[in-house]
């Protein structure tokens, strides 16, 4: 199939001292040679280099821009195709005056993440790699930025690479067994299985519970913020908000009535619903409507429960401590620099085993305690090393959970002295589902690598 040449601004939008526009494939360099005017001609200088000139329109005679051009050729670039990278001046109109006179000479745009697509078709990258460069782009907090860089990195490949390698060991030994029954190699196939398979499963378990922080750090912590008027929601949000300086995003396919906002308290990225709400109206309950309400709080990850230490327990507080049974929650009980009206003893009885935070956010008080509150909640002590794999892309857990199941059906054959060759079927199933991770094909690579190992074997 023949490749097309693609075209894309690839700086943020918007203002910016210089923005950059990028083109890719095999009319990548004729294309922008059509275009540039410089000392010389961009088909002959060098790779890797760049050229300082004016954008021409060929129609016109006109000079639409002064620009510096990287030329950079097949294979050593981002796709491993011939790219070219134009630097113009920043400003939407400008950048865009230069994408719309490639995109008339050849080029077409190019989809969303299309250059990474390529760079994994051409195996630069693998799969779970191309994915860590699109959470990098979308990254929420540094922490989430580190997950994804140790993606990109391919720590994640390693380790599922390294759990594929032991599984071919494992069906190798069971494929002796088939072949040479009169071996009796069956106690020592099984023995493997249980040794190496017990490892996959140990390792692959442990993969998983990272998934649950990982989810977080890419996605956000779905949080809401409750209470009666007036206990302090809105001083909470807005406290939070300027503690750590709101990452306020534009989650395109939001419905009006539930804007999100996100936060990031000590690497832990909130995300906000409702917000717009407890702004306007003060009340969730009241702007909803009580079942709506119970459908935020029931959908959320954390909940905030704002009270009023100045005053008596209500009915309202004691409904609110209903609505949130069985979530995650911390208990913010809010205007300690006022006199104690609240029954403390019994607002931690309500709270069961969810923390209670006492705040004063008038006097700024006790935000550090419920945003360490907030962090343990969620990263139980283990954080800060920010060198960690977490496997955090939904695909992935998909998958790892399904290589979870077929490595325990594997395991509990074996243990049941079922013929080697549906355990095998099993191993092989759970080598393939983790290739799947890393995007790699399958069968074909699993004959030739058995084959390697039967032969070093032999
Ligand atoms: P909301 O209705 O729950 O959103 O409450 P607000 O955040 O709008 O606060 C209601 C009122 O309580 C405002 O006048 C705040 O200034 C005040 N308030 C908030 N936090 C405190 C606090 O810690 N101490 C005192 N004394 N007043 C507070
Ligand atoms: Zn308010």
């Amino acid at each position: 199939m023949e490749t097309e040449t693609i075209a894309a601004i690839s700086t943020p939008m918007g203002e910016g001292a210089i923005g950059i526009v990028r083109i890719s494939g095999p009319e990548a360099v004729q294309t922008a040679d059509k275009l540039y005017k410089g000392k010389q001609s961009l088909q002959e200088v060098d790779s890797h280099t760049i050229n300082y000139g004016h954008l021409v329109d060929p129609k016109s005679g006109q000079t639409v821009e002064e620009v510096m051009v990287s030329v950079l050729r097949a294979p050593r670039t981002y796709t491993k195709e011939d790219m070219i990278e134009v630097n113009c001046h920043g400003g939407l109109t400008s950048v865009n005056r230069v994408l719309q006179l490639i995109l008339a000479h050849g080029p077409r745009l190019a989809e969303p993440g299309e250059f990474t697509k390529r760079a994994f078709l051409h195996g630069r990258i693998d799969l779970s790699q191309a994915e860590g460069v699109m959470d990098l782009i979308r990254a929420k907090t540094d922490r989430a930025m580190n997950v994804a860089m140790n993606q990109v990195e391919g720590r994640l490949s390693t380790r599922i690479q390294r759990l594929r390698q032991l599984l071919l060991e494992t069906v190798a030994s069971v494929e002796v067994n088939i072949d040479y029954p009169e071996f009796d190699a069956e106690e020592i196939t099984v023995q493997m299985v249980r040794d190496k398979g017990g490892e996959v499963r140990r390792d692959i378990e442990q993969l998983l519970q990272t998934a649950h922080q990982g989810k977080i750090l890419r996605e956000g912590l779905s949080t809401v913020i409750i209470g009666r008027p007036n206990v302090g929601k809105s001083s909470l949000l807005n406290s939070l908000v300027h503690e750590e300086k709101a990452i306020v995003t534009d989650i395109p396919g939001t419905t009006r009535d539930v804007v999100e906002e996100y936060v990031n308290v000590r690497g832990v990225p909130l995300r906000l619903l409702d917000t717009a709400g407890i702004r306007e109206t003060e009340d969730i309950v009241e702007r909803l409507g009580v079942q709506r309400s119970r459908e935020v709080v029931a959908g959320a990850e954390l909940v905030l429960l704002v009270l009023n230490y100045n005053e008596a327990l209500t009915e309202a507080d004691e409904e609110l401590f209903q609505l949130i049974d069985g979530q995650e929650a911390i208990i913010v009980v809010n205007k300690t620099d006022l006199e104690e009206n609240v029954d403390m003893e019994r607002v931690r009885t309500l709270a069961g085993g969810n923390p209670v935070v006492s705040t004063s956010l008038m006097k700024d008080e006790g935000i550090d305690e419920l945003e360490e509150g907030i962090r343990t909640l969620f990263f139980a002590g283990e954080m800060d090393s920010g060198d960690m794999s977490y496997v955090s892309n939904s695909r992935h857990i998909a998958l790892l959970e399904q290589a979870l199941r077929s490595m325990d059906e594997a395991l509990s054959s074996a243990e049941n002295g079922m013929p080697v060759d549906m355990v095998q079927i099993d191993i092989t199933r759970t080598w393939e589902i983790l290739g799947e991770v890393i995007g790699e094909s399958v069968q074909d690579s699993l004959i030739d690598q058995l084959f390697s190992q039967f032969c070093l074997g032999k």
